[in-house]
């Protein structure tokens, strides 16, 4: 069986723990591969690279950093299908969806291109008489990134594209259960020029990680996963010293008011919910119908899940794949057994759900109620609940009273509605029409409460502000003529 190796100074070598960890085929429901969990001397390893190939990295020119990202893009952009492939070969998501996830991880490399103007700091000439100040952006070092299973390509490059243009060097842990695509990425990176050592990749699992969140030499830790790995990065992560962004997971809430167009509004639905099998931390998890709009909504969602073809990525006709394990498989449908909800459409009845691969049809479920498990649970999986609410009030009330604040949407043909409810809302990222409102690449993407830990959205500015640190410099030339001694506390002239 094929082993899925690290990437230490620019070359795939095996694990030696002997710990290995099964990568499934969902679509099958066999193991294609698996990986050797690292160990913390193997982990070292890869830090110790990162951190012998940093001064180099750094002291590289934007201009060779960026030439390197925009040689990245090119390859990237050339080897789309290949990577696609891979990334639903272990995740199990349509060719389609991995094509784009990948355009939108291409998006971030695009960004980071920019990073020569993205750099540019301040500069104040005469500050004080003579005296000039100017503030200039630095690496921080060897830094890490801790990636979930639902983006495999998209989520790394969300962090490792600004890191390194910025001069950082990277250790990647991505999730265990989709490891390849980091592994070809990294040999991208290389024939793009990025000189051996400046991005390594442990494959592993919490003693990967735990070794990373505590290694004296790593700087920083990016972590995207479920709230509570997040919180526990996050709480381990700055308690040891470093800078951390850790996102969370998510409950988002899709409200739809009574005057929405109702086939806009449950195609977004529909969208939202089950594409990539509802295992997006920005897909919608709850519609929340307001007054009279529920009937006729519930309706035109539950007829166009009969439309959706489910079936593995291997199918071109496929529009929905299979979840990522039999466990995650068997929990999503067990909240389908316990809800106290009405289910209208039961996505264990289609017959894609009883054969050997990790599928689950398409589930709606009517009159949740906010108390029950498949309210409150981040679900991640094909499962759309509708909460039915008299009135806009109650409908904001359920957002912003939930734990998670990832994403949310309002559907309305009102445009002072949309903008109470984009005022009034308390998430990070907000749709209007909008279903999944994933920030472009040049605004950064974070959401609030219990999904995100930390003071930095991930990617764009505030990816650029991550990875970097200010130094502020006030510099005189003077004229040896007029030094004197001074033992005041220095103020402007
Ligand atoms: P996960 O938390 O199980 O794993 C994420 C990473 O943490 C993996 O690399 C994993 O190996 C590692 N990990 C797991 N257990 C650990 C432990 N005990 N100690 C240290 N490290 C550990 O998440 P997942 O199942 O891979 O991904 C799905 C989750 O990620 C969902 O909750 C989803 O909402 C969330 N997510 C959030 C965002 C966001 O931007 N907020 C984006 C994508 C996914």
């Amino acid at each position: 069986m094929r082993e899925i190796k690290h990437w230490l100074d620019g070359a795939a070598v095996s694990g030696t723990s002997g710990r290995q960890l099964p990568v499934w085929d969902p679509a099958t429901g066999e193991q294609q591969a698996y990986v050797v969990a690292a160990t913390k001397e193997e982990t070292d390893k890869a830090v110790a690279s990162a951190l012998k190939s940093f001064p180099a990295w750094r002291a590289a020119s934007l201009s060779r950093r960026a030439e390197v990202m925009f040689r990245f893009r090119e390859l990237v952009d050339a080897n789309r299908k290949e990577i696609a492939s891979l990334v639903s070969k272990e995740h199990g998501k349509t060719e389609a969806d991995a094509g784009g996830e990948l355009a939108r991880g291409l998006e971030n490399i695009e960004f980071a291109t920019g990073a020569p103007h993205l750099l540019k700091g301040g500069y104040s000439e005469q500050a004080s008489s003579g005296v000039d100040v100017y503030s200039i952006r630095q690496p921080l070092g060897v830094v890490a990134g801790i990636t979930p299973f639902n983006f495999p390509a998209m989520v790394p490059m969300w962090m490792f594209a600004n890191a390194l243009v910025c001069g950082n060097t990277f250790v990647l842990k991505p999730s265990e259960k989709d490891p390849s695509v980091s592994l070809l990425l990294a040999d991208l990176l290389r024939q793009a020029g990025l000189p051996d050592g400046v991005f390594n990749v442990v494959q592993g699992d919490r003693v990967a990680v735990e070794t990373l969140i505590n290694h004296p030499d790593v700087q920083a830790l990016s972590f995207v996963g479920s709230t509570p790995i997040a919180k526990a990065v996050y709480e381990a992560g700055t308690k040891a010293g470093k800078r951390v962004q850790a996102l969370g997971g998510a409950k988002n809430h899709m409200v739809v008011l009574p005057d929405a167009d109702i086939n806009a509004a449950a195609d977004a639905a529909v969208s939202a919910g089950y594409g990539s099998a509802g295992e997006r931390c920005m897909a919608i998890s709850v519609v929340v119908a307001v007054g009279s709009v529920a009937d006729p909504l519930v309706a035109a969602i539950s007829e166009r899940i009969g439309r959706i073809a489910v079936g593995p990525a291997s199918d071109p006709s496929a529009e929905m794949g299979p979840l990522i394990t039999r466990e995650h498989r068997d929990k999503v449908a067990g909240y389908l057994q316990n809800t106290e909800g009405e289910v209208v459409v039961d996505g264990r009845d289609a017959p894609v759900s009883s054969g050997p691969g990790f599928f689950l049809g398409a589930s709606l479920v009517d009159k949740v109620s906010t108390d029950e498990a498949l309210y409150k649970d981040e679900i991640f999986g094909p499962v759309l609940s509708v909460v039915r609410t008299d009135s806009y009030d109650e409908a904001l009330k359920l957002v912003n009273d939930n734990e998670y604040g990832n994403g949310t949407a309002i559907f309305t043909r009102d445009g002072g509605a949309a903008r109470q409810f984009q005022y009034d809302v308390v998430c990070g990222m907000v749709g209007v029409n909008v279903p999944v409102p994933v920030p472009v690449a040049y605004y950064s993407f974070g959401g609030w409460k219990s999904s995100l830990f930390g003071d930095l959205h991930m990617y764009g500015p505030e990816g650029i502000q991550f990875y970097t640190r200010s130094k502020v410099v006030t510099s005189r030339w003077p004229d040896p003529a007029t030094s004197e001694v001074d033992l005041g506390f220095p103020k402007v002239r």
